[in-house]
């Protein structure tokens, strides 16, 4: 079979490692960087290595069962402390917990809240309230606790937008085990099992790894190196100008002619389209993402790996504290702000802005002290960083251009690939499940 790849972001290099290691033995990746791993990459300022997410990798993910070597050149975290600031400026185990809980609202407000959450589920039920949005999903998952957890906060600054304008594809992809978690059957079982204390009991990995210290391009040269052992034929610097669908050719730039038989794509979905002459007939929404790099004299919250913003302040949304993980770096501190920019955001004055609006999130907290030292030494706008789903978005339409394409011997894979709101290690899964369904097929 001669599979041919476009992208060599994670999705690319697991499915090209993976076929390979179930005996597909005519692989081409094209690239048209230098080298693998596409949004898996760090930035470097004056020697310390900024990534531009949280980069954690469980044991689990597909990246480390297909190339089982990265692990040694990883970092391990055990376990890792993943945690919220809440809205009255305290800490609480990421997301929320009913002790966090009642240290910011009390005892009483708990209470009534849990009343509150009753009786708004019956009401809806009764009513018939049918629901439309992530905002009517939540509400009848948690009632008063999505507003008071920052919750609700925490989306609207992801999307840009009201959370009921989004529609519930960004729910059942993300946010899946909350209604797992709070559904009446579910609370019924805890409470007559006498288990209530789990109900917000979060699932945490007591081992993970981050990638290594040097930065991604070490984990990613070894994995081009594992890849060539392989006999995966690496094209990188390759710019496509043509995708001849009905002939399955390629055509790049400086006029070579790549054949294939069966082609997976993980570059963005728009571009396969522009690239193969089909059009595409709905809008695609993103929201971009600023990356504000800081260093630091003193550690700003020990024992923290990464913070999330579930204030009703503030325009970031989490903080990774790399030298909690990595280590200091010329005796200093250093960690990476994730901020939604707003349109006002995206000129000269907008990272200033973001920086003073960080800081301010903290103002009355014991915290503030440090982080108004801490010094913003650069920053990186990604444009496209999130697909939104709005409530009208007719995902239906995304699947008839992903069938299309099947019936072409061509399968997408992918963040952008696929337009949807894939981790890396949702991505890497889905780029195994494309290649077994491709095996199953040809059987
Ligand atoms: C800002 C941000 C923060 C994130 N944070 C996290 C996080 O903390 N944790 C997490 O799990 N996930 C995170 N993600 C998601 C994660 O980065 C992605 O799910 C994953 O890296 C996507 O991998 P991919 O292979 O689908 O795409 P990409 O990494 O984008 O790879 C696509 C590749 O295609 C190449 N390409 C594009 N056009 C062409 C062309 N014409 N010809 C040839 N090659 C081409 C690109 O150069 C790239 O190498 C984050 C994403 C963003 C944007």
């Amino acid at each position: 079979m001669k599979l041919t790849i476009l992208g060599g972001g994670v999705a690319g290099a697991v499915a090209a490692g993976y076929a390979a290691s179930k005996g597909i033995n005519d692989i081409s990746l094209i690239e048209k960087d230098m080298s693998l791993g596409g949004l898996h990459r760090d930035i470097v300022i004056d020697d310390f290595h900024y990534d531009i997410g949280a980069f954690f990798f469980w044991p689990y993910h597909k990246l480390i069962h297909v190339f089982p070597g990265v692990k040694d050149l990883m970092v391990d975290i055990e376990p890792l402390y993943c945690l919220s600031l809440t809205e009255k400026g305290n800490l609480d185990l990421y997301p929320s917990t009913l002790k966090g809980y009642m240290k910011d609202w009390g005892i009483t407000d708990l209470c009534l809240d849990v009343f509150g959450l009753v009786t708004n589920r019956i009401k809806m039920r009764l009513s018939g309230h049918k629901i439309n949005s992530v905002d009517d999903e939540m509400k009848y998952y948690l009632g008063p606790f999505y507003q008071k957890t920052g919750l609700r906060k925490y989306i609207a600054r992801l999307y840009g937008m009201s959370p009921s304008d989004v529609g519930l594809e960004f729910s059942q992809k993300r946010m899946s085990f909350i209604a797992e978690r709070f559904r009446t059957s579910e609370i019924l079982n805890k409470l007559l099992t006498l288990k209530a204390n789990r109900l917000n009991q979060w699932t945490t990995f007591p081992i993970s790894y981050a990638r290594p210290t040097s930065g991604f391009s070490s984990m990613y040269s070894y994995i081009g190196e594992e890849l060539k052992r392989q006999n995966v034929n690496l094209c990188f610097g390759v710019q496509i100008k043509e995708i001849l669908i009905d002939e399955k050719k390629i055509i790049t730039s400086d006029g070579k002619v790549y054949t294939y038989e069966h082609l997976l794509s993980s570059i963005p979905i728009t571009l396969l389209c522009k690239l193969s002459g089909i059009p595409l007939n709905i809008k695609l929404q993103h929201k971009s993402l600023y990356s504000l790099f800081y260093v630091s004299n003193s550690e700003i919250i020990p024992k923290c790996h990464v913070l999330y913003n579930f204030t009703e302040r503030g325009l970031w949304k989490r903080i990774t504290f790399h030298s909690s993980y990595y280590g200091t770096e010329k005796n200093k501190h250093y960690f990476v702000v994730e901020a939604m920019p707003e349109e006002r955001h995206l000129n000269d004055d907008g990272v200033s802005m973001l920086d003073q609006d960080f800081k301010d999130t903290f103002a009355n907290t014991e915290f503030f002290g440090n982080i108004k030292k801490a010094e913003l030494i650069g920053s990186h706008l990604t444009p496209n960083a999130y697909p939104i789903y709005t409530k009208d978005f007719d995902t239906g339409a995304i699947d008839e251009v992903k069938q299309f394409f099947s019936r072409k011997s061509i399968y997408l894979v992918g963040r952008q690939g696929e337009f949807d709101y894939l981790s890396s290690s949702d991505v890497a899964q889905s780029a195994i499940n494309t290649i077994n369904r491709l095996l199953n097929s040809a059987d």
